[in-house]
């Protein structure tokens, strides 16, 4: 059965997270929590050409608690440190999957080369909520490298599917995640005509960075638009109307409270004041220096 198409969200006005982070916020979970659980909010920064300087740029130390961050890089070097002692440079290809959990202090900015260097950046940030039972897990941090991602071919050359979670095709993404989700990183051909088959039960949708795509033979969604697609269903038709890049989210629902307050996002109003409570007590730890 071909999941259906709910609804198309077009491409949001972008703001700066920081001085490094031109951001649109595709989808956030302030308008509708149930309908993304258990995805909270998806931003895409860039593209953006920055001109080489000489102090990095980005977001200096900020905690979060209650859920994950994935930071997917397509152009440009993102440095991040956090209190866990996590941390590390990630360029194009590789995947940071930060679990905040019991609380985090971290620094996202770009690498010192890229900043010498500039040149054309462009990431993706996801947030995913943890179900009420992990919300107080360590804090981590896991590395995934291009390399360590692997690549599926889509049939009759029609373009080509990284697995970064979940899995694709009977292949597995090397993400370790707490409920069950995929994260498929697909580059189509143009022209290419293909059809996905997708998880029955979880929430869906098609994040378009690049190019244009039509779903279904039903609705069409180009460059930072996404297409909100039904639980029920396990397969959806796509045509590339040029080579496009879309991300392809997948996560079965956590039937919780989503109570947020900026960088924090906990199951109950109790819950995100112990967690205000616990960073301003510095319970989160700190940067080292
Ligand atoms: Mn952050």
């Amino acid at each position: 059965m071909m999941k259906s198409v709910l609804k198309v969200t077009t491409s949001p006005a972008r703001h700066w997270v920081g001085d490094g982070f031109p951001v649109r916020s595709l989808v956030s979970y302030t308008t509708d929590p149930e309908a993304l659980s258990p995805f909270l909010l998806l931003d895409y920064a860039g593209p953006h050409v920055f001109a080489p300087a000489d102090a990095p740029r980005g977001v200096g130390a900020h905690p979060h608690a209650g859920f994950e961050t994935v930071t997917i890089v397509y152009d440009g070097e993102v440095a991040h440190r956090d209190s866990s002692g996590g941390g590390g440079t990630i360029g194009p290809g590789d995947v940071q999957w930060m679990t905040a959990g019991a609380g985090i202090v971290h620094e996202e900015m770009h690498s010192p080369a890229f900043t010498r260097t500039g040149g054309p950046f462009r990431m993706v940030q996801l947030w995913v909520n943890l179900p009420a039972r992990d919300k107080k897990a360590a804090p981590g941090y896991q590395s995934i490298r291009d390399g360590d991602i692997p690549v599926a071919a889509l049939p009759e050359g029609a373009g080509r599917v990284r697995v970064i979670a979940g899995e694709h095709a009977g292949l597995p993404g090397p993400a370790r995640t707490f409920t069950p989700m995929s994260i498929r990183d697909i580059e189509l051909v143009a022209d290419a005509e293909v059809t996905l088959d997708l998880p029955g039960g979880h929430t869906t949708m098609l994040v378009v960075l690049s190019g244009h795509v039509t779903v279904n033979d039903d609705a069409g969604a180009g460059e930072a638009e996404v297409v909100h697609l039904g639980r029920e269903g396990s397969t959806i038709r796509l045509r590339a109307d040029g080579a496009s890049r879309l991300l392809a989210l997948t996560g079965e629902p956590i039937p919780e409270p989503v109570v947020g307050h900026g960088p924090f996002v906990l199951e109950s109003e109790a819950a995100l004041m112990a967690a205000f409570d616990d960073y301003r007590s510095g319970r989160f730890g700190r940067l080292a220096p």
